[in-house]
């Protein structure tokens, strides 16, 4: 009697387990952490930088953009790639329909976001952003993450933001602040476009007073702050630190910032991404476009041969990328 009735439960049990295993927010929906995949977590598929004024979809031509991308995703796909998170900002040529077409053409899963651009004196900021509280934007934004983006079923994976270099202006800590209440309420990541370590400290003051832990905030093109006992500081914090601007002649930065990170057991903190591609709606045929590939061309040959294992490699591009796009509130003990 007690073995049926424990056959007969173990369904609902694995079913309980499932559905408590972290989501992870793709252009095609929700999938486990677990499925996640080898992760480039900084990419661009497509940039517009005319400003938040003159931007939108009639940019563009969608067919025309996917014949140019598409190559480009195939390659990384065939390198066994699974997951390409997508970073261009909404007034900046976030486009979740024609990140959809090409998740699908290529079988990778693509991620977007949800936020707002907020250096180049708010070129790329929608005027809404200066009349509004730090409450009425993360509304916009927690509607997004909510209901989908305006009418395509398609749902932000994270919060992409970006600031100043250094300090940060009233406009830059506003939308700041914004991303940590739509944090609070739906459990995106904040990824911010950085760069310094002041700016990055002042973030990370800006969470903790709203009650969240640093592991919640990715910095941004840390690459640009050469004092790496600024990057073990603010990881022994939680924070994610992002060298994600690789480009061959790079290596030996990328590969000593690694080993320091080993180093340190702060290998755990660390995402490499490339900041490459993308199509220039202002240049004919979208311009010049920079591929996926000189990580898993250069880089991780690099790495593997200074004496990181297979298994930090899976670490860094797999199990780090799962680890800080999962949907989770990280809040601070009270
Ligand atoms: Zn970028």
């Amino acid at each position: 009697m007690k073995k049926t009735l424990l056959f007969l439960l173990l369904p609902v049990f694995l079913m309980a387990c499932q559905t408590q295993e972290s989501q992870i927010i793709t252009v095609n929906g929700a999938i486990p952490a677990s499925e996640l995949g080898k992760t480039l977590h900084h990419e661009h598929i497509l940039v517009d930088f005319i400003g938040a004024d003159s931007t939108g979809y009639h940019r563009w031509n969608k067919s025309e953009v996917v014949k140019k991308v598409l190559p480009y995703l195939l390659e990384i796909k065939q390198m066994g790639y699974k997951t390409l998170v997508e970073c261009t900002p909404e007034y900046l040529g976030r486009d979740p329909e024609l990140l959809k077409i090409l998740s699908e053409k290529s079988g990778l899963q693509i991620i977007t976001n949800v936020g707002y651009y907020s250096p180049w004196n708010g070129k790329f900021l929608p005027k809404h952003c200066y009349s509004e509280t730090p409450l009425q934007l993360a509304d916009r934004w927690i509607k997004q993450a909510t209901n989908g983006i305006e009418d395509s079923e398609v749902y932000p994976g994270f919060i992409k933001i970006a600031v100043e270099r250094a300090p940060l202006k009233p406009i830059n800590a506003k939308v700041v602040e914004a991303a940590c209440l739509t944090h609070k309420a739906t459990g995106l990541t904040i990824m911010s476009h950085t760069g310094l370590a002041v700016p990055a400290f002042q973030q990370i003051e800006i969470l903790k007073r709203y009650g969240i832990h640093p592991s919640a905030f990715i910095w941004t093109h840390a690459n640009n702050e050469k004092d790496n006992n600024k990057h073990i500081e603010a990881a022994r914090m939680g924070a994610w630190i992002a060298f994600d601007k690789f480009m061959e002649q790079d290596l030996k930065e990328y590969v000593d910032f690694a080993l320091l990170m080993k180093k340190e057991g702060l290998l755990d903190k660390v995402l490499f991404s490339h900041d490459a591609g993308w199509f220039d709606p202002a240049k004919p045929n979208g311009g010049t476009f920079r591929g996926y590939t000189a990580i898993d061309n250069f880089l991780i040959p690099a790495l593997l041969e200074s004496g990181l294992s297979q298994p930090d490699i899976h670490q860094l591009f797999v199990i780090n990328p799962a680890q800080a796009f999962k949907i989770n509130k990280r809040l601070l003990p009270n």
